[in-house]
């Protein structure tokens, strides 16, 4: 019988990589703390289809979604809308969350995973430096490696020992607050944009968008900072003065979450531990999308783990799979979370500087499926600061972007030098060097 493997919550990368695993003959138990056929939330998610793929996953039947409209960003004044022009084959898909969930679950049980539902984790179970097991409300299970998925406040990651040098808690602005509801359409007139993207609106720092479904409008509210159904109320009326389209009837959500959005954990790994997706912060800083980096993640931790013949599940072995994570993705994961740190430095007004100014354009706003952070945008940075300085007559801005241009570069050159090979020294003071520019700033 294979080495046995406990996957911890039902995360997206978590059940992916299960399937993969039990594919390739380990035992693999998913742990869940969610009745069967209760997870996911009342709403459609957006993601990239090409990690599906990568997974070993095939794509849902097509009537289980659409392709995702190209959005259209608007400046805090909505002075200037810019709409992105997102290339058909580059497109993202639009699916319900649960048939999401149904699709994954599906083709793990078929790959020979073992779901038990309703089985809250409360922590690791550790002997010595090593996790070998989980803690649960029906009692401790072992296993070879344990993998996290059980999201950004996994009770795995937060309880383990703070010896092994793995994060705890994200701080503030390193994840947002959400509100999103399906209204019903209470007018027919035709939105200015059918996605529309909002930064900054009303002067509050954060995200926000309204988009027009023939029997809907979806509406989301996101800030760095906790709010209430009062200002729900309040900033949905704003909302409406411009779109007028957003009704007063919730038929679907009216739901708080909270969406990290920030670096990838400096240390996913110990010995018999890995953390992936959520639980790991591998959403894209800037717009809390998962789905997709997961899936990619996933494949890179189940290879890591086929291709090591000891089936050791050592932190020396497991740090292939950081190691690969940071050179595919986790680089411009991160160079785009350290760019993010700008924003709560800049006012609305700045913010409108950018769109009226043409520092931003289109282009900057256009990104596809294969979007992974910073390295896929269109511009670098040092060319978009070499912009700023010909283009932008702001001089509060000009002060503040040096900042920024300094943290990229020094979290780009932390990602370039991650080690290799696992050691307790090098990979102890690679992490010093790469959460450095994220403490000050
Ligand atoms: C409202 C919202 C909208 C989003 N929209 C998008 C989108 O459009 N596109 C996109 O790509 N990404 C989106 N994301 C992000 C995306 O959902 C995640 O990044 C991605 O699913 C990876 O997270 P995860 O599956 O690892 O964690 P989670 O989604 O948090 O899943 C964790 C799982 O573990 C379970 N669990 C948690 N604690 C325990 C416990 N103690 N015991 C047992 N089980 C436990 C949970 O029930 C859940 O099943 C959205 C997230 C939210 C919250």
């Amino acid at each position: 019988m294979g080495k046995k493997i406990i996957v911890a919550g039902l995360g997206h990368g978590g059940i992916a990589a299960a399937a993969q695993l039990a594919r390739a003959g380990y035992d693999v138990t998913v742990y869940e703390k969610k009745k069967e056929g209760t997870l996911g939330y009342d709403w459609t998610d957006i993601f990239a289809p090409g990690p599906l793929a990568e997974a070993g996953i095939p794509m849902p039947d097509e009537s289980k979604y659409e392709y995702k409209q190209d959005m259209t960003f608007y400046s805090p004044s909505e002075r200037v809308a810019l709409e992105q022009h997102v290339p058909e084959d580059d497109r993202e898909i639009k699916m319900e969350r649960r048939d999401i969930y149904e699709h994954l679950i599906n083709h793990a049980l078929e790959c020979g995973v073992k779901i038990e539902y309703e089985t809250e984790v409360l922590g690791p179970v550790l002997l010595g430096n090593r996790v070998v097991g989980i803690n649960t409300d029906k009692g401790d299970y072992y296993g070879d490696l344990i993998i996290d998925a059980c999201g950004m406040l996994s009770p795995v990651r937060m309880n383990l020992p703070d010896h092994l040098g793995i994060e705890k808690e994200p701080a503030r602005i390193e994840y947002i607050t959400i509100y999103r509801a399906f209204y019903n359409v209470a007018s027919d007139e035709e939105p200015e944009a059918k996605f529309k993207v909002m930064l900054f609106k009303d002067n509050k720092l954060g995200m926000s968008w309204v988009a027009s479904e023939e029997d809907h409008t979806d509406v989301l509210i996101g800030r760095f900072e906790n709010f209430d159904m009062e200002e729900v109320e309040r900033f949905t009326d704003v909302l409406r003065q411009t779109s007028p389209r957003i009704g007063r009837e919730v038929l679907r959500g009216g739901q708080f979450v909270k969406i990290p959005v920030r670096h990838p954990l400096s240390l996913m790994v110990a010995d018999g531990y890995a953390a992936i997706g959520d639980s790991a912060f591998m959403t894209v800083p800037l717009i809390g999308s998962g789905i997709a980096n997961c899936l990619r993640a996933s494949r890179i931790l189940a290879d890591s783990i086929i291709s090591d013949p000891t089936d050791s599940f050592s932190v020396e072995t497991l740090w292939k799979y950081q190691y690969n994570f940071y050179k595919s993705l986790g680089s411009g994961l991160a160079a785009l979370a350290a760019g993010k740190l700008l924003l709560p430095k800049l006012t609305a007004d700045e913010v409108d500087y950018f769109f009226d100014s043409g520092m931003i354009t289109s282009d900057d706003i256009t990104f596809g499926a294969d979007f992974v952070g910073l390295s896929s945008m269109s511009f670098s940075f040092p060319d978009l600061l070499n912009k700023a300085k010909h283009v932008c007559k702001n001089t509060d801005i000009l002060k503040k972007l040096p900042a920024a241009g300094a943290r990229i570069s020094a979290v780009t050159a932390a990602c370039a030098g991650i080690p290799k090979r696992y050691s307790p020294d090098k990979v102890r003071s690679w992490k010093k060097i790469y959460e450095m520019p994220f403490k000050n700033y």
